[in-house]
């Protein structure tokens, strides 16, 4: 079969690697009808030292089941299933917590002899605990809203989870990339009240006006925080969600947060420390946030996406084959793509 590896920055191939088959008896091999392009693979791409190995990637994948171990319950051939970015049994103590991405038996996508999400198809470990099926058929209108499950949306919502969005609150989102925008969708269907997007890119921040956005705010750094302030009465907003991972931005959630506010981060960081000084500790400032446990809310966001009461698909604004993966990779870089979706 056909798969994607990265050799190293910049550099991405289709290559032909070993048909997956059932190892353990937990496994399932599922053929992939749809994956995307993770806003979080463009780190590796933009810097990832070069080697002579290349090494299978993406994370994001729905798929129907083409072979199925002998201990996996409930879930059969033939189903149409979505895997969150990390396989996890779901039944440790850290996943009876909602922490699935802590799984004391699970793992990452596209390492250890496991394969990734962007190829013809994947044994997912743990398939039990990992799978969820999905009750549509593979030629639905609603799959690319329901690959958002995967990983974007459930992001999205978990920055606003673990920031406490709720009813009436106010919300400022800094960064207007995929996980920004799922933001976006995630806080106004939580209740947010106000919800302030940072973003400089019309077509983007559109879409989060059409996700929910009240007020678009493309000013950065100390004039960015300046305008938040002035559309909150000088205060700031009592939520922060911050969808980008730069230490800029960061400090940008800092300063737009209200005193005894929150700062949730779900941006990969490319950073090592948080400048959380006497402001910080004056305002009574809560930093929260953190990699999602995507698996746990699934079965809560589903509902929402079958009925059409929420469309985070629209995030894809490409589409292509496998063959032109690693030109999705640059658009995505170059940022004239959004978000790629991939039909293998
Ligand atoms: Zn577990």
């Amino acid at each position: 079969m056909k798969a994607t590896l990265i050799y190293g920055k910049g550099d991405i191939r289709i290559e032909n690697v070993p048909d997956p088959e059932l190892k353990d008896p937990t496994d399932a091999v599922v053929r992939v009808v749809r994956s995307c392009i993770c806003g979080s693979d463009l780190w590796p791409y933009g810097s990832k030292e070069a080697s002579d190995e290349g090494a299978r990637i993406g994370h994001e994948f729905l798929g129907v089941i083409e072979d199925i171990g002998s201990e996996v319950d409930g879930l059969a051939k033939g189903d149409l299933v979505v895997a969150p970015f990390v396989w996890a049994d779901n039944t440790c103590d850290f996943c009876a917590e909602g922490l699935q991405t802590s799984c004391r038996h699970g793992g990452g996508w596209g390492m250890n002899g496991v394969d990734g999400g962007q190829g013809e198809a994947v044994r997912v470990p743990q398939a039990q605990g990992t799978l969820v099926k999905l009750p549509v058929g593979e030629d639905s209108a609603l799959l690319p809203s329901l690959l958002t499950l995967s990983d974007v949306f459930s992001t999205g919502h978990h920055c606003a989870v673990t920031a406490g969005v709720s009813e009436g609150d106010t919300v400022t989102v800094i960064g207007d990339g995929a996980v920004g925008l799922s933001a976006v969708l995630a806080a106004k269907r939580l209740g947010a009240e106000q919800i302030i997007l940072m973003g400089r890119h019309t077509a983007r921040t559109d879409l989060g006006r059409e996700f929910g956005a009240t007020d678009v705010v493309a000013e950065r750094g100390d004039e960015g925080i300046e305008k938040v302030r002035e559309l909150t009465g000088g205060d700031g907003t009592r939520k922060v969600l911050e969808c980008v991972g730069h230490e800029a931005a960061m400090d940008m959630a800092l300063g737009a947060v209200r005193s005894g506010g929150t700062v949730s981060r779900v941006g990969v960081p490319q950073y090592d420390k948080v400048t959380a000084g006497s402001q910080f500790f004056m305002n009574n400032i809560t930093l929260t946030g953190g990699v999602a446990p995507a698996r746990a809310y699934i079965e809560e966001l589903m509902p929402d996406v079958l009925d059409g009461k929420v469309e985070p698909g629209k995030v894809f604004d490409v589409s292509m084959g496998l063959d032109d993966v690693p030109t999705g990779y640059q658009q995505m870089a170059d940022r004239e793509a959004l978000k790629v979706i991939v039909t293998p």
